[in-house]
């Protein structure tokens, strides 16, 4: 393919200003229009070519683009198998319109900004996506799979992946067809869209709250055969209605009645496990911690796990029966003449 010198075509130098490529422009393009020249073919190549110049010299960034090109063109010439794939039947340079294989090579290439997304063709890697995901303690202690509704990129169906798409008009005023390439409306120019998708994922051991988890080739497909990207699952851990999460250690209240406390007793406990048999010591008081080793959260790298403490809170009953009073009179009796009672306020003398 030639290069197509479109400040020659025009007649401008290099470094025209705009207001001088608009009038050379309008001026041949008066001279070479088909109207005024009926059945004159190579009037009409002309007047197809002064088009295209102008559709690239008065646009900055286009212009821009084409300067750029110069020193570029042969690897451009390279990439010229790439752009055909990239016209599909209804696309542009397939068509051949008034906008010809150049232009259409090099904007094809070339064309980048649409919706902030670089365009260029070929295999590109999908992207990396980032969600949060809620688990509970019970999540976290059993690892099990998950299934998760996300909403996971894929190639755009309107663009296929490349973030534009060809639309061509009849343009009244050049009485010629138009072929442009314009931002996808259905991704904005990003390639991808995001679907709803069911995944799975296993939790792994270890876990807490801020860990990541990275599920490889979950996340957007790629463009035009590319890897697709990464999934990253950011571990936020839900709240637990009886355990507050301490590290890996858990820790709950156990509350006991007072004659438990002082007599002792075993109590049937919730774990994130089974249910186990807690031996409360005789004379337990409010506050002291009964651990349960190893009943905590797993510890990542297969390091054990943390433990699960009851703290003891010390119950009275708030009504007492007849029988119950005259009891607890007994017990106040009792410890006054046994001379248990000088020692536990003594912090307050
Ligand atoms: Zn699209």
């Amino acid at each position: 393919m030639e290069y197509k010198d479109y400040y020659k075509i025009l007649g401008v130098s290099k470094d025209a200003p705009e207001s001088e490529i608009k009038k050379a422009y309008r001026k041949l393009a008066r001279q070479f229009h088909p109207d005024l020249n009926p059945g004159n073919r190579s009037a009409e190549e002309r007047f197809k070519e002064i088009n295209e110049a102008n559709e690239v010299l008065n646009d900055p960034e286009k212009r821009r683009k084409y300067d750029d090109l110069g020193s570029n063109w042969e690897q451009v010439q390279r990439d010229r198998e790439t752009a055909r794939q990239y016209a599909r039947p209804g696309g542009w340079s397939q068509e051949n319109f008034d906008l010809g294989d150049f232009f259409a090579t090099f904007f094809g290439e070339r064309m980048s900004g649409f919706g902030g997304t670089p365009f260029t063709t070929g295999p590109r890697p999908g992207g990396d996506l980032q969600y949060e995901i809620e688990l509970t303690l019970e999540d976290l202690f059993h690892g099990p799979r998950k299934l998760l509704n996300l909403f996971v990129g894929e190639t755009c169906p309107t663009c296929h992946g490349q973030g534009m798409v060809m639309t061509s008009f009849f343009r009244e005023g050049k009485k010629q067809v138009v072929t442009s390439a314009q931002p996808c409306g259905t991704c904005h120019g990003t390639g991808q869209i995001r679907s709803p998708r069911e995944v799975q994922v296993k939790i792994p051991k270890g876990v807490k709250e801020g860990s990541k988890i990275r599920l490889a080739g979950m996340g957007g497909q790629g463009i035009q055969g590319g890897p697709a990207g990464d999934l990253y699952l950011t571990v936020r851990v839900l709240p637990h209605r009886l355990f507050r999460l301490n590290g890996y250690d858990l820790e709950a209240d156990l509350p006991v009645w007072a004659d438990e406390a002082a007599l002792g007793m075993q109590a049937p406990v919730p774990t994130l496990g089974q249910k186990v048999l807690l031996k409360i010591p005789p004379g337990s008081p409010s506050e002291r911690r009964l651990r349960l080793s190893g009943k905590g959260l797993h510890k990542p790298g297969g390091k054990g796990a943390g433990d699960l403490y009851y703290r003891i809170r010390v119950m009275v009953p708030d009504q007492l029966s007849a029988r119950e009073r005259e009891l607890f009179a007994e017990l106040r009796r009792l410890r006054i003449e046994g001379g248990h009672d000088q020692t536990i306020r003594k912090n307050l003398e």
